[in-house]
């Protein structure tokens, strides 16, 4: 081989290395998928074209499943929901309940008879009743006491409280943990209290129903200094949490208070 062949040979396989460098930079940039948190049911509104109604459920897209957080009241206004979001109850794999109120487990029938494939994640001191109504539709269900991992890199808290037993969803991500509740009966403070035992780095957000309609300005503000000496970056008060609770957060938390209610679609890439 002479000296101009070795060299031009050489500039080829330099060219090569370099475009499949480049081609590895972007594949990575591109399976590095985002998570995508959209709100399905909620009393709260953001997007007008979707129904509100009071109650919760919250879709997680993103990871290596599907999960569906809470159902809502009404099985009609969920899926309708879900349409109008162009989200398919085909493709949830799992279904996460926070606590057996209606307003959280009511549309789940509706659901299940569009989708019975679904494992679903509940506490274990859920009523006989409802364990066998998702059977009989078909639905595998996991019942759940302690912290549990359901899918990679997203666990419950397992059951907390004393009289409403409720378990609350963990996510880590690399920005830190994501928090979502449903009603948060077993008090916001314990749970994200406990999240953050439970979680591998920092509290991201805190999501959802934070139950404190009745609860007071100064309460409040000791709840607020709990999520800030706990580095919670984010928070997002909703459903079940109270205008005031809102406007107290809000005010405390500037552009890191996040706007849920229904048709809300939050990505981690935007925190
Ligand atoms: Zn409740
Ligand atoms: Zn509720």
């Amino acid at each position: 081989m002479n000296q101009k062949l070795l060299s031009a040979v050489l500039v080829l396989l330099g060219c090569i290395f370099l475009s499949s460098e480049s081609l590895k930079y972007s594949d990575m940039n591109k399976t590095s998928s985002d998570i995508i948190l959209t709100i399905l049911y909620d009393n709260y509104t953001y997007n007008q074209e979707l129904e509100s109604d009071w109650g919760f459920a919250c879709l997680i897209e993103g990871l290596e499943k599907t999960i569906l957080f809470d159902t809502g009241t009404n099985g009609k206004t969920l899926l309708s929901n879900m349409e109008k979001m162009e989200k398919d109850p085909a493709d949830v794999d799992i279904v996460v309940f926070s606590h057996i109120h209606q307003d959280h487990t009511g549309g789940m029938k509706m659901f299940l008879e569009r989708n019975n494939k679904v494992k679903v994640y509940l506490p274990v001191s859920f009523p006989a009743d409802f364990k066998k109504m998702i059977k009989d539709k078909g639905a595998e269900i996991t019942e759940v006491s302690g912290p549990v991992e359901i899918i990679e890199s997203v666990r419950t808290t397992g059951e907390m409280g004393v009289e409403i037993i409720e378990q609350s969803l963990i996510i880590d991500t690399e920005k830190g943990s994501i928090v979502i509740t449903g009603c948060a009966h077993p008090g916001i403070a314990d749970i994200v209290r406990k999240s953050a035992e439970l979680s591998s780095g920092e509290l991201l957000i805190a999501m959802g129903g934070f139950h404190l309609v009745r609860t007071g300005e100064n309460e409040i503000n000791e709840i607020i200094k709990i999520f800030k000496d706990l580095g919670i970056k984010y928070a997002a008060p909703t459903h079940c949490s109270g205008d005031k609770t809102l406007e107290i957060f809000r005010d405390s938390y500037g552009d890191h208070f996040v706007d849920l209610g229904v048709g809300r679609v939050l990505t981690l890439s935007e925190l």
